[in-house]
């Protein structure tokens, strides 16, 4: 079965709202407290190793990996921990630990491990010191980076694939990342391609950011970096960030069903995680901080760059707070972002945006056989069939219609004519399915 539609691009093209694009990365003032959740990645979460009335540094490591698939959580400010709390995950709506840091307002760093020579780090010193940085994909997925620059030995990487779409309306963070940090995204990659024994890397970026392509065309025309880099110019079409999309666009592969890009020989990054790499390996700098985009319902919509943990309501007071109409907060894009629970929800270094919105009041309807969602589907599946049969609970059958495929990247959904949450109905149905599975 081919998984795109030859002959007809699938994707949407929902209003772009990049309202921000021109907003250059401003810092925050540091938080008064900091909230930690112990899961923030794909994977194990990471395991405390401080306890209330500690005194922690920034940097300091607060949270060990909880296994491979895993990372170490840093402290992102100076002060004392008061407590560990219960709290419901920003990205999973699982109830997990949360470390709570009170800031003592000096920013008192740990002392930081610079490498005096990085280029002649080893391989498998570098992989350590990513790992230990605590970095995960930036993108919004947040994998581990380590185990994705491990792939198994019959699993030999020949391209590396970075991803510069942002193709989420609203967002400009990884945008303003190329304008404003292009040299250190290529040293990032280099690094990258050094690891993985690769030659040829492309930089995928959407026509609609036309000052990025040229600023990263300029720095990779302007550097000795190794093997070919090419920067690719793509159509500004939703959801051409998904790495499947991206694999099928730039080197006309597909993924086999159920696979990973490492199962053709490619591995599919991220510019803010290439960025964060150069950080750990020139800089010896952890992961404490990211940028982000606010947007949407702000007075003053931004790109900042902020310590996890922070609190939303602050990042969003020094954005001069909300319109009056405002009563939603997602963390992410409209399409793909999750809705939080309060606005005072502390970032995760999965945040990539704050987006303000009003509340959907619309009411769902019937599916009407429209078709509208199996036209918007990028990987040719039919969304339709999700919802009837996790409505009738007959979870099985999702598999036959391919459901693992889905990479939840709500095109479905948009344009609905019945405003029927598909991607809701599609994770329930995941998750269903996942519990029947054998352990
Ligand atoms: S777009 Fe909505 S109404 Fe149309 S077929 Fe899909 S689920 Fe049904
Ligand atoms: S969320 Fe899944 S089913 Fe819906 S359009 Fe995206 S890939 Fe297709």
């Amino acid at each position: 079965m081919s998984l795109f539609n030859n002959e007809k691009s699938h994707g949407i093209h929902p209003p772009g709202n990049k309202i921000t694009s021109n907003k250059k990365i401003e810092r925050v003032p540091l938080p008064k407290q900091v909230i930690l959740p112990l899961s923030q990645h794909i994977g194990a979460p990471s395991k405390a190793i401080v306890k209330k009335g500690d005194e922690v540094k920034v940097g300091q490591k607060i949270a060990e990996a909880g296994g491979f698939v895993s990372v170490p959580i840093h402290s992102t400010v100076s002060g004392k921990v008061t407590k560990v709390i219960e709290m419901v995950s920003s990205v999973t709506s699982n109830v997990g630990n949360a470390i709570v840091i009170e800031a003592d307002g000096k920013d008192d760093w740990v002392k930081i491990d610079k490498p005096s020579k990085p280029n002649k780090l080893s391989k498998k010193e570098i992989l350590n010191r990513v790992k230990e940085a605590g970095i995960v994909g930036l993108g919004g997925a947040t994998f581990p980076t380590h185990v994705k620059l491990q792939p198994p030995p019959d699993k030999k990487i020949d391209t590396i694939i970075i991803n510069g779409c942002e193709c989420e309306p609203f967002i400009t963070s990884d945008h303003r990342l190329m304008l404003e940090h292009g040299e250190e995204i290529l040293k990032g990659l280099e690094i990258m391609m050094k690891v993985l024994g690769c030659n040829e890397a492309y930089i995928g970026i959407e026509s609609n950011k036309p000052d990025a392509i040229e600023n990263m065309e300029k720095i990779v025309s302007e550097s000795n970096i190794s093997g070919e880099v090419i920067v690719e110019l793509l159509p500004a079409q939703y959801p051409m960030g998904a790495e499947k999309t991206l694999l099928k666009r730039i080197l006309g592969m597909e993924v086999p069903i159920g696979g990973l890009p490492m199962d053709v020989g490619v591995v599919v990054q991220n510019v803010g995680t290439l960025k964060a790499i150069y950080d750990a390996i020139y800089d010896g700098i952890p992961l404490v901080e990211r940028v982000l985009t606010v947007s949407g319902a702000v007075k003053e919509p931004k790109n900042i760059i902020s310590r996890f943990g922070t609190p939303a309501s602050e990042i969003i007071d020094y954005c001069g707070g909300t319109n009056s109409n405002a009563n939603v907060m997602i963390f992410g894009g409209p399409m793909m972002g999750i809705a939080q629970i309060s606005f005072d929800t502390p970032t995760t270094k999965g945040t990539n945006s704050i987006l303000i919105q009003k509340n959907n009041t619309e009411v769902e309807g019937n599916c009407i056989r429209c078709g509208t969602c199996v036209e918007n589907c990028p990987m040719n599946l039919m969304p339709l069939m999700y919802v009837a049969y996790v409505k009738k609970n007959m979870y099985d059958e999702l598999k036959d219609y391919w459901i693992d495929n889905c990479v939840e990247c709500g095109s479905c959904a948009y344009g609905c004519p019945a405003n029927i949450p598909l991607v809701q109905y599609i994770k329930v149905g995941k998750a269903e399915l996942q519990k029947r599975r054998p352990k």
